[in-house]
């Protein structure tokens, strides 16, 4: 159950409804906005809501059904925005602007990457994803460069003046990671590693969380849940298609995943059509497709030379493709009222 107080309302009256939870055995948890603040009550509390919404302070009484608490729209009827400081201004996501991130699958070396840096730069992309840590399916592939890798993607917002995103595979890179980059990812495969996710919720970060690729929308919810409930409110969720029957691509682009994402969740919602697709040739449909359906932007993957690329080439968009899609995606977004940001 979520009890929303009126605007204003005073400490004392606060804390008696908090007295009054505890007497019936139930765990409060308060959560102050800058106008209202709303109790979260965990416990069964069925049969108390009357009680509750009778009070004078109390603006309403929510029984909330679903386990994911903080993540809903319940909790927070407005869409979070996050805002990201950079260099060169700052730029935030879930406003009703359209962002795109975009960049190499993986930091390959310093020619690589300022390269590719140069180029979104020119396209007026403002945030670069890019990997240090690799989650290979075989061990035997390239595993990214590591610490390296980050010390160059803090290049690249020094001198290039973009934000920088990267995914974290293990608990112990976290922190080390928030040092250099802007945004920090869960990768598919981690979207339940429920003490990285811990971890994540312990830093001042953004976090795009990505979809585990046989994971439920509650499942997804749950993981958001568990960086939430750990104090990191600013979770991006990314749908990166689910594996299904079909194997004609890489993975199926879950569209009905991102509009009922939408509706149940306060939290702003991406697309990486790269990963869904896994060849380039699809990758500028679908991702029109994620901004009609309502996605407050993408994750794609462009390689200054695809050919050459350690991972993911066959998917990575060629540069002047993804200036195609930039200028495709304009009149998508202005039709679904969203402005695309381009620097
Ligand atoms: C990635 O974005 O580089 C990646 C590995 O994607 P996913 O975790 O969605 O497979
Ligand atoms: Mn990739």
């Amino acid at each position: 159950m979520i009890i929303v107080l009126k605007p204003h309302t005073k400490k004392e009256e606060i804390d008696n409804i908090i007295a009054r939870i505890e007497e019936k055995g139930l765990k409060p948890v308060t959560f102050e906005g800058v106008e209202r603040t709303v109790i979260h009550i965990h416990g069964d509390s069925r049969g108390e809501s009357n009680r509750f919404a009778s009070i004078d302070c109390v603006e309403k009484v929510v029984k909330v059904m679903k386990p994911f608490k903080l993540a809903s729209r319940e909790h927070h009827s407005e869409t979070t925005v996050i805002k990201i400081a950079g260099i060169n201004g700052d730029v935030s996501i879930g406003n009703g602007e359209f962002v795109v991130i975009a960049g190499p699958c993986s930091i390959e070396s310093e020619e690589q990457i300022m390269k590719a840096a140069r180029l979104l730069k020119e396209m007026g992309v403002k945030i670069m994803r890019a990997s240090a840590f690799k989650p290979r399916t075989s061990p035997y592939d390239f595993q990214g460069m590591g610490i390296e890798g980050l010390k160059l993607l803090k290049k690249v917002r020094d001198e290039v003046g973009l934000l920088v995103e990267t995914e974290v595979m293990d608990v112990r890179d976290v922190r080390i990671a928030a040092e250099y980059v802007d945004i920090l990812r869960v990768g598919a495969r981690n979207m339940q590693n429920f003490d990285l996710l811990k971890e994540m919720g312990k830093i001042n970060k953004p976090v795009i969380l990505k979809r585990g690729s046989s994971a439920t929308i509650n499942e997804f919810l749950m993981a958001a849940e568990y960086i939430l409930a750990n104090g990191n409110k600013n979770v991006i969720l990314c749908e990166r298609g689910i594996r299904t029957f079909e194997t004609a691509y890489r993975n199926t682009l879950d569209i009905n995943a991102v509009a009922l994402l939408k509706r149940e969740t306060h939290l702003p919602v991406i697309v990486d059509p790269s990963h869904s697709a896994g060849v380039r040739e699809i990758i500028i449909p679908i991702s029109k497709a994620s901004a009609a359906v309502g996605a407050d932007g993408l994750l794609v993957e462009m390689h200054p030379n695809p050919e050459e690329a350690l991972c993911d080439g066959a998917q990575s968009l060629h540069p002047h493709q993804l200036a195609q899609l930039l200028g495709e995606l304009k009149p998508v977004c202005e039709a679904v009222g969203k402005k695309i940001i381009l620097g």
